[in-house]
């Protein structure tokens, strides 16, 4: 009996094994056909702390027993004022206004439409959107826009609406990234969107601290709104709770998801500065933000936020991310066989192969069935392998994740 599940990013004419997991704990996954298999990748750069984080899952439990969904349009509740003002306490302080929203994707369409927002109640219209060239933001039509077109969204194409792309600052060619960024903000555009530091489903694309900042700089300079999506970034992948921290830099707009809660249930929010929500505050109803969704700061996930935010604040969790990216630092400069590697914070990447292979090149499909024999959820981007696993991970772990890696660099190499 085969499943009627059609699943994500997945060709089931390939007819590629789909293990079903029964139990997930720590970094690791329990399969129903007896299997511990590590998982490297956080569940897609969700889970930060572990699975089933003992406070997270309390907070859940408890938070249940009270409340399940309630509308959000002129109503509130105590889970999302918790995660309001834990925002406010651990965010940049120029960011006062929190959006719930349930996904990354929504997250970057909200931020999209208070920035076309504020330029329109402003009674300056603006709609164009610079964006950052490898970059991703989401599958939705909008999200899609704004990110890197290629296999992924050929056959959308035609209804992504137009963006300005501007050159990903590859290493020795930062300032044409930052001529090109001046160029089109003297074109008067409502935002440029970015995911600071590193691009990731572009290919764990690192760049410079210092080359964020100067973009931010250059936005401000030409009052273009800078919308910081650090959905994957956030919550201390890359070392800081915020990648944007590393560059001293505070966005007009930012976006989180993933980790929000832990990476235990789905929740999002958009936070923006002060002018932004002003921007939209009248006596006029047709000034309103007019966004919502169902799930809307859903009181149980916000409790999971909630309590994430109560671990950030209590908990030593900067030091466990030094730590692990410590720990990842040695063992992928130790790796040989690999070309590019490249670290940040808790994120390691490495090419494997040969040099500009795509996401759909043959290596792909044949790594993912090489890590998955071996127990690992890894899971290529093309032939770019990355690691990013939930900051509990053991040595023990570690070391078997980057001895499969070894192992495939000199069988695939
Ligand atoms: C994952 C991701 C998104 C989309 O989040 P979803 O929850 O999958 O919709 C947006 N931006 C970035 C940078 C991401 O990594």
């Amino acid at each position: 009996m085969t499943s009627p599940i059609w699943h994500p990013f997945t060709q089931h004419g390939l007819r590629e094994p789909i293990p079903t997991v029964v139990r997930a704990e720590g970094a690791a996954l329990y399969t129903a056909d007896g299997r511990r298999v590590i998982d490297a990748i956080s569940s897609w750069w969700v889970t930060t702390h572990g699975h089933r984080e003992p406070r997270i899952m309390a907070a859940i439990a408890d938070q249940a027993a009270r409340m399940d969904q309630i509308i959000f349009a002129g109503w509130t509740h105590a889970p999302a004022e918790a995660v309001a003002a834990g925002l406010l306490r651990l965010m940049p302080d120029a960011l006062t206004r929190v959006f719930f929203s349930d996904s990354g994707s929504t997250a970057v369409e909200v931020a999209l439409k208070m920035a076309l927002g504020y330029w329109l109640n402003r009674g300056e219209p603006r709609h164009r959107i610079l964006v950052l060239d490898h970059g991703y933001h989401g599958d939705t039509i909008g999200t899609m826009s704004v990110g890197a077109r290629g296999a992924f969204n050929r056959a959308y194409e035609p209804l992504l609406f137009d963006v300005a792309t501007i050159p990903f600052p590859a290493a020795g060619a930062e300032q044409a990234t930052l001529d090109a960024l001046e160029a089109a903000c003297r074109q008067a555009p409502a935002a440029l969107i970015v995911e600071p530091l590193v691009c990731g489903a572009g290919g764990m694309l690192t760049y410079p601290a210092r080359v964020l900042a100067a973009m931010r700089a250059i936005c401000a300079d030409h009052d273009v709104l800078f919308v910081a999506d650090e959905v994957m970034t956030g919550w201390g992948r890359t070392g800081t709770l915020l990648a944007c921290e590393q560059a001293g830099v505070v966005p007009d707009i930012l976006c989180l998801s993933k980790g929000l809660t832990g990476g235990a249930v789905p929740l999002a929010v958009t936070m923006a500065s002060e002018a932004i929500y002003q921007a939209h505050l009248s006596q006029d109803r047709a000034r309103m933000f007019f966004h919502s969704s169902s799930y809307t700061a859903n009181p149980i996930a916000c409790a999971a936020a909630a309590a994430n935010i109560a671990i950030w604040e209590d908990e030593p969790v900067p030091d466990r991310v030094a730590d692990l990216s410590a720990r990842q630092a040695v063992r992928a400069a130790a790796l040989a066989g690999v070309r590019n590697v490249r670290t940040l914070g808790t994120i390691a990447a490495m090419d494997l192969g040969p040099d500009g292979a795509d996401y759909l090149s043959a290596l792909g499909p044949a790594l993912l069935a090489f890590f998955r024999e071996r127990d690992l959820l890894l899971r290529p981007l093309g032939n770019t392998v990355y690691v990013m696993p939930p900051y509990c991970i053991t040595d023990t772990d570690l070391d078997a994740v980057y001895a499969a890696i070894g192992e495939a660099a000199v069988r695939f190499g």
